[in-house]
C-alpha cells in the first residue's frame, strides 16, 4: 500500500471521510510465513455454511487489512480450506469486499506481466504473467453461487489466491534464478531467526 500521508491539505479532506468502525472487535490472526507446509498443499473444499464461516470471513478481512494485503487465503492464517477474501481497494470501498468460498477460475484472456507480492513471503516481489481478465465462479458465505469477472489487478488477485488455495505460492511462477535467490535469502533469514 503507498504511503498516503502527504500534506496537510490532504490530511484536512481526511475529516470528512467516515471510518468504517467494525461493530464487533475482530480477531487478527497471524500470517504463517513461507516454509510452513501449510502453504504448499491444497485446501479443502468448504462445506459447513454457517455464521461461523461469517466470522470467519470477517476476521480475514481484519487480518488482512491489519497486514495491508488485497487479498488473504484461509490456508495462510493456518486453515487448510478453499476460502479467501480479496477487496483491491484495501478496505476504502465496503463493496468491493469479495468472500470466494471454492473458487474456480473458468475463463481467463490476455497476459499482464506485473510485480507481485505475498503476505507470507513478506520483502520479496517479483514479475508474474497473469490473465488480464479471468472469470471466477464460487460460493458466497451462504453457499450461494456466483460468478465475478475480474480485470488486471483485481484478476490477478483472484489468481494469487486461487493459487493457494491449491498449494501454489507466486515463486512457483519465477524464472528458476529468481526463485532460488529468494529461497536462499529466505534460508538465512530463518537461521538468523528473523523468518
Ligand atoms: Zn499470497
Amino acid at each position: 500500500m503507498p504511503d498516503k500521508s502527504t500534506s496537510s491539505k490532504a490530511t484536512a479532506t481526511t475529516a470528512t471521510e467516515t471510518p468504517q468502525a467494525p461493530a464487533v472487535p475482530r480477531k487478527i490472526y497471524p500470517i504463517v510465513k513461507y516454509g510452513d507446509p501449510i502453504l504448499e498443499k491444497p485446501g479443502a473444499g468448504v462445506t459447513k455454511f454457517d455464521s461461523e464461516l461469517e466470522e470467519l470471513a470477517e476476521d480475514m478481512f481484519a487480518s488482512m487489512y491489519a497486514a495491508q494485503g488485497v487479498g488473504l487465503a484461509a490456508p495462510q492464517i493456518g486453515k487448510s480450506m478453499r476460502f479467501a477474501v480479496v477487496d483491491v481497494t484495501g478496505g476504502k470501498n465496503p463493496e468491493a469486499k469479495i468472500i470466494l468460498a471454492n473458487p474456480e477460475v473458468t475463463h481467463a484472456e490476455g497476459e499482464v506481466r506485473e510485480e507481485e507480492g505475498c503476505l507470507s513471503i513478506p520483502g520479496f516481489r517479483g514479475y508474474v504473467i497473469r490473465p488480464q481478465f479471468v472469470t471466477v465462479k464460487a460460493q458466497n458465505v451462504k453457499g450461494e453461487p456466483f460468478e465475478i469477472r475480474g480485470e488486471n489487478m483485481l484478476a490477478r488477485a483472484f489468481c494469487h489466491e486461487i493459487d493457494h488455495l491449491n498449494g501454489i505460492l507466486f515463486l512457483q511462477h519465477l524464472g528458476m534464478l529468481k526463485r532460488d535467490l529468494i529461497k536462499r535469502k529466505i534460508k538465512k533469514l530463518r537461521k538468523q531467526g528473523e523468518w
